[in-house]
């Protein structure tokens, strides 16, 4: 379906992922005694994380500070850090690609033995940090038209702080994010109960009108899969009774999902045995192509189209208008209505109209995207 061009680009990028450096990463980070959010160790993993990061040429590395107050999971008030790395594209629209590296043991019940208890988190969530600084790695090695921000979250298990404190930040300071790819557990195929799965990933999307995660998600499904491996999507903001620093940035009004795996070990998570020996780092792999497939169709992407619209009139054929921008080309989309993921698309050049012959409009639903967006329903 893809022209022949962007399958060899995307083989290109995804045989930069290097599944050596995922594992280094992982074990690397599970080697610290615990990454919880009240200790030292947070900082010093801050600390490290930031060296890696300032490793990668053209990255602009920054520990970002922020206020935590003293709650069920926060033993007292305290300033405490994350890491938010940016690469400047031609433009200040942003991609974003976070993971978590706070970790937690949530097996004692007192907040003072959890804090000295053993908690390696290598799944939950050093698997989707990881992710994080390969692709920062990989991304790094050209100039995209859009600015990439990667970033180490931290205090998502005390209610997702961190995020909440970016989140914040970025509509302050006006941030013109078009999508966060947040990844939390994405590094672990199969549960105790022998039910396994490694070619596929879950796609969290909350559905809203003042966000696009859905779309984002929908997009992602279709534009970023691959032959052996693709995207299982769930229409809902996150597993019951769970969360994840994507919501942060929901509540804020910015387009932004979750990456998880499909069968997730509950029995390792929050404890001391999240432990590298729980990771499959060939899934991860393919989680971290993924993402890397989005994101980049996603960083090089034209102003998304407006005023996106059906032609009303009866016929055989379906003609959709919309406002074009200037050096913009175009994808044009549609699925049968009572299909839930993109079933056909079509690349249409720098046009503000396409005709899809044979098509019939009462049966479909279509949408234009600039070429590697977000897609926009015509209604
Ligand atoms: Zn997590």
């Amino acid at each position: 379906m893809f022209a022949a061009l962007v399958l060899i680009t995307q083989a290109n990028l995804d045989a930069q992922i290097d599944r050596a450096r995922l594992k280094a990463t992982v074990e690397k980070l599970a080697s610290w005694h615990d990454r919880n959010t009240n200790n030292p160790t947070l900082t010093e993993a801050a600390d490290w994380l930031a060296s890696e990061l300032k490793k990668i040429p053209g990255l602009q590395v920054e520990t970002m500070k922020y206020g935590v107050k003293k709650g069920a999971r926060i033993k007292e008030d305290k300033e405490v850090v994350q890491v938010v790395a940016t690469l400047p594209g031609e433009d200040d629209r942003r991609i974003l690609v976070g993971g978590h590296f706070d970790t937690i043991n949530m097996v004692p019940r007192d907040l003072e033995t959890s804090l000295q208890s053993r908690a390696p988190g290598a799944n939950d969530d050093s698997s989707g940090t990881s992710l994080t600084l390969e692709l920062a790695r990989v991304m790094a090695t050209r100039k995209w038209k859009h600015t990439l921000v990667f970033i180490a979250f931290s205090g998502e298990e005390q209610g997702l702080l961190g995020s909440a404190a970016l989140a914040r930040r970025a509509k302050e300071e006006g941030w013109k994010i078009d999508a966060l790819l947040n990844n939390d557990i994405v590094g672990n195929s199969g549960n105790k109960l022998g039910q396994k799965e490694n070619k596929l990933v879950r796609v969290f999307s909350d559905e809203s009108d003042k966000h696009q995660s859905r779309e984002l998600a929908r997009f992602i499904a279709y534009a970023a899969r691959a032959k052996d491996f693709g995207v299982k999507l769930v229409y809902r903001k996150d597993r019951f009774g769970r969360g994840g620093d994507h919501t942060s940035f929901n509540n804020e009004g910015f387009t932004a999902v979750r990456f998880t795996e499909v069968f997730e070990e509950f029995s390792r998570q929050h404890t001391a045995e999240d432990l590298p020996s729980g990771v499959d780092f060939d899934y991860l792999r393919h989680v971290a192509q993924v993402n890397l497939r989005a994101a980049s169709q996603l960083a090089d992407a034209g102003e998304q189209p407006t005023t996106v619209r059906i032609d009303r009139r009866q016929g055989y054929d379906t003609r959709i208008t919309w406002k074009s921008t200037a050096e913009t080309t175009y994808t044009i989309y549609w699925r049968d209505t009572a299909s839930s993921v993109w079933q056909r698309h079509k690349d249409i050049g720098p046009v503000s109209e396409f005709t899809v012959k044979g098509i019939n409009k009462d049966d479909h639903i279509f949408a234009v995207g600039a070429k590697g967006g977000i897609p926009v329903e015509a209604k």
